[in-house]
């Protein structure tokens, strides 16, 4: 029988929105993509709350490269919101609060310790560490200056460490040291979250950027299907779709232990409860983002509006964040990989199994159980398809 599609996505976040776009277009392939979710988008999907605030319903979402490939390829399919993302701590000082921008840098010196105090520290870490240099908050915590390793101590203590344990349930210790690398502290006066040379929103939205990747005559996308349902890896390492022998191309984004049953185990991952509030203010806070770094039980708040620039009156919607283990009950999500020794081991058993189906690739943050930003993904996805199409 005639096979109506070349190729099969599992999964139609970033990975699989571009690698379906790319094997279309390029490779004038017939593509089908299977999406459990009754979106596209994965966790980059946004939509309008009943308030009529353009939220990001898995979580904030900034796109930020310096990977030109990446921007020129994802311009095609949306014009861009230029946004500079600025994140603040919110934490107790004397009777009150204050505001610490985050990364911890040259300005959350002032606040924290007073104009006089924080000059001398400045001088003291860039002749350490170098004027408009980034240092991990691990390293600068080994310096052998009494006073900047007191300064380290007071970022550890405000910044990281209460702020890890809710999000990971470990110190900063416990956890990839590359994780509390992303927010290193930074000797500069410089207060955006990200230094990219492009960054912002997509202008209407992440989904609709989706959509148009998406929109390709030969990409014939199933919403609302779990890949469990129509294909299976066969024991004699053929895989098959709705039960005839499938030999084109598989690209799965999706979480590389379900694929296969969880035979030797879950991978761990966080998972993330999201708290919407709808508020009838103008404007609920001063940032995109306030991270509450020693208190409450959520980790962050954050303000749709400051990100995606909508103007609407006396109306306002913020999120919070909790983390929790993931435990794999339906419904839940799997959002960050657990990165350690252990479980990159338990991992690589299942990418093994999957490379016993030759025309299996597995692709993302999920399926590669990696910390991938979106730039990241996109860039592999479209590797990935440089690779195939060769
Ligand atoms: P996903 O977006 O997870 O897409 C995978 C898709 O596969 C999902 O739609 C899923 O439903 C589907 N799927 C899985 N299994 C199956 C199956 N069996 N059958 C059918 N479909 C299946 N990155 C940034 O660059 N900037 C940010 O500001 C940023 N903020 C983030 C905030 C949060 C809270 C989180 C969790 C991530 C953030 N990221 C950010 C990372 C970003 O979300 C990822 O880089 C990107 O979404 C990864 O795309 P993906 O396609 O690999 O995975
Ligand atoms: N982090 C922290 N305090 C902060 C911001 C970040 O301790 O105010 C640590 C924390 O361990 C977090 C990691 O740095 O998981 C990476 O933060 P990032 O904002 O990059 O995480 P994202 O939300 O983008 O995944």
């Amino acid at each position: 029988m005639e096979q109506r599609y070349d190729c099969l996505v599992v999964g139609a976040g970033l990975a699989g929105a571009v690698a379906a776009r790319e094997l279309a277009e390029r490779g004038g392939r017939r593509v089908l993509v299977l999406e459990r979710r009754s979106h596209v988008g994965g966790n980059a999907y946004d939509r309008f709350d009943e308030a009529g605030v353009l939220i990001h319903q898995y979580g904030p979402h900034i796109f930020h490269t310096n990977d030109k490939r990446v921007f020129d390829y994802l311009s095609r399919f949306t014009a861009w919101r230029n946004y500079q993302h600025k994140v603040v701590a919110n934490i107790p000082k004397g009777e009150g609060r204050t505001l610490l921008p985050v990364p911890f840098n040259l300005v959350s010196l002032e606040v924290a310790f007073g104009r006089r105090r924080a000059r001398a520290l400045e001088e003291k870490l860039i002749a350490a560490y170098g004027a408009e240099n980034k240092v991990t908050i691990l390293e600068l915590r080994q310096s052998p200056d009494p006073e900047l390793s007191a300064l380290a101590d007071y970022v550890y203590d405000h910044v990281f460490v209460r702020y890890t344990m809710k999000q990971w349930g470990q110190t900063p210790e416990e956890i990839d040291p590359n994780t509390t690398a992303r927010v290193p502290v930074f000797l500069s006066r410089d207060c955006r979250y990200f230094q990219d040379e492009y960054q912002g929103l997509p202008l209407e939205g992440y989904t609709p950027m989706f959509e148009k990747l998406l929109d390709h005559p030969d990409v014939t996308v199933a919403l609302d299907t779990d890949a469990g349902r129509r294909l299976t890896l066969g024991e004699d390492g053929i895989t098959r779709l709705d039960g005839a022998a499938f030999a084109g191309t598989v690209i799965y984004t999706g979480a590389a232990d379900e694929l296969f049953g969880c035979r030797f185990g879950r991978l761990p991952y966080r998972t993330l409860e999201f708290q919407c509030e709808t508020h009838p203010v103008d404007a609920y806070q001063t940032h995109g983002t306030v991270n509450y770094t020693m208190d409450e039980a959520f980790t962050r708040i954050t303000e749709f509006k400051h990100l995606t620039g909508q103007v609407l009156p006396k109306t306002t919607t913020i999120m919070k964040e909790y983390a929790r283990a993931y435990t794999g009950r339906p419904g839940e999500i799997p959002y960050y990989a657990i990165i350690n020794d252990a479980n990159n081991a338990l991992y690589a058993r299942y990418r093994s199994a999957a490379e016993r189906y030759p025309n299996l690739r597995l692709l993302g943050r999920l399926a590669e159980y990696k910390y991938y930003n979106m730039d990241a993904i996109a860039k592999r996805a479209l590797a990935l398809c440089d690779d195939l199409l060769k």
